[in-house]
């Protein structure tokens, strides 16, 4: 995109926000406030936000999941139908419509995969299946830390149904697999932590959780790559503490904050008994189909990103071997967007294919203020066009880290897309 048409919202406003997360998330112009746990994406944030959705939904097409979608919009039956209706009470934003009815906007959709399913999935041979979505959901919590507890927000929530509980077992392992997977290939820290004590109901539970500086939940944990040893102080039965040996790796646990940016539940027949939700067996009896639930919180999962990897000059995207969820993939700064400096540029523009680069051709910039912009949206890459480009004819490529090479305008497209 070229800057010129890019409706940027950077900027240099720093005051008044409760952390350093939530300032640079409105610095680099990726959100705009709407009131207490409100947020809006501008076009930049929505870049990320698609990403990241995007790379969540071919993890879960990946494993067999069917992507579907129920509404937010709910009656009180079903709820009042599971019991929670009272228990969700004060979190649900509840509501009567003009025919005096009670509604809610849903705060999560076990409720609602029962109903979807109810009549349809009737015998063991329509199982198992995992259904999936990625949709808002509405909880009037108290809102803190920016985009880390709102008050409407999207999750990846996903439900998978069973005959038996060691397919439950299976699917659940599957699920377990695919969220390292996608964290991995986003470039978070985490680690995973026991949470079978949680309100949800059933056996088995597990967060995925990152370390970071501001979070919401105490966390002991292991920091060596790859291993996912840690403990939140609500994991039941939990003997691990700062300084402990990791029983994975060896290396000495250490204390801080951590975010749950997703979690896996084994539900096993906690919604499928009030719904009364049967599957005819192979001998002609009935039995309870057996349900596990599986969420990603896509706004905390960038928030956590921001968190854990932006530096005093703005966002850091980490690139993987999946590439990045930055806004751009590329900047293209010329010195000035003038003459040959605007011809190359164009050039290079052309051939990386456009859509992932952010060509700087405003006139009223100077390539100081270009380069500031660039660290600020966290583009991992920039191609200068400067000094040596015009002394030698090579550009200058910069990664956010500052690492930088120099090579012919000609190869710069295959380069940033190795
Ligand atoms: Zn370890």
């Amino acid at each position: 995109m070229r800057r010129s048409d890019a409706t940027l919202f950077t900027s240099r406003e720093t005051e008044g926000w409760e952390n350093d997360t939530v300032e640079l998330a409105v610095r680099a112009g990726l959100v705009r406030q709407f009131g207490s746990g409100l947020f809006g994406f501008t076009p930049t944030g929505e870049r990320v936000r698609r990403k990241l959705i995007s790379r969540i939904r071919t993890a879960m097409d990946g494993i067999g999941g069917q992507a579907i979608s129920l509404p937010n919009l709910q009656y009180s039956d079903v709820w009042r139908q599971s019991g929670r209706w009272e228990s969700f009470e004060g979190e649900m934003f509840t509501f009567e419509n003009r025919e005096g009815q009670a509604m809610c906007l849903a705060p999560s959709h076990e409720e609602g995969i029962v109903h979807l399913v109810e009549g349809t999935v009737r015998s063991y041979e329509d199982v198992p299946c995992l259904l999936y979505q990625v949709e808002r959901k509405h909880r009037d919590d108290h809102p803190r830390n920016g985009l880390l507890r709102t008050k409407e927000f999207t999750m990846k929530d996903a439900y998978s149904l069973h005959a038996t509980d060691a397919s439950l077992d299976g699917w659940y392992a599957r699920v377990r697999d695919a969220y390292c997977r996608i964290f991995d290939a986003v470039g978070l820290d985490f680690v995973v932590v026991d949470a079978s004590n949680s309100v949800m109901g059933g056996s088995t539970s597990e967060e995925f959780v990152a370390p970071v500086e501001t979070g919401s939940e105490e966390l002991v944990y292991c920091q060596t790559d790859g291993c996912r040893v840690g403990v939140t102080d609500e994991s039941p039965g939990t003997t691990l503490r700062e300084g402990d040996t990791c029983p994975d790796c060896g290396a000495t646990l250490v204390a801080g904050e951590g975010i749950e940016v997703g979690h896996v539940f084994k539900l096993g027949t906690r919604y499928s008994e009030p719904a009364d939700l049967t599957l005819d067996t192979a001998d002609g009896s009935k039995q309870l189909v057996r349900m596990g639930s599986y969420g990603i919180g896509v706004e905390r999962l960038l928030h956590t990103l921001v968190e854990q990897h932006g530096d005093d000059d703005g966002l850091r995207w980490p690139v993987t071997d999946h590439g990045s969820v930055a806004p751009y993939e590329v900047s293209i700064i010329p010195l000035e967007y003038e003459g040959d400096l605007a011809d190359a540029a164009d050039r290079i523009y052309d051939a990386c294919g456009r859509d992932e680069v952010l060509l700087f051709d405003d006139d009223d910039q100077t390539i100081g203020e270009r380069f500031a912009e660039s660290d600020l949206l966290g583009i991992p890459r920039k191609v200068i066009l400067g000094n040596s480009f015009r002394e030698t004819g090579d550009v200058e490529l910069e990664t956010r880290d500052g690492e930088t090479r120099f090579v012919a305008p000609e190869v710069v497209s295959d380069v940033v897309s190795e």
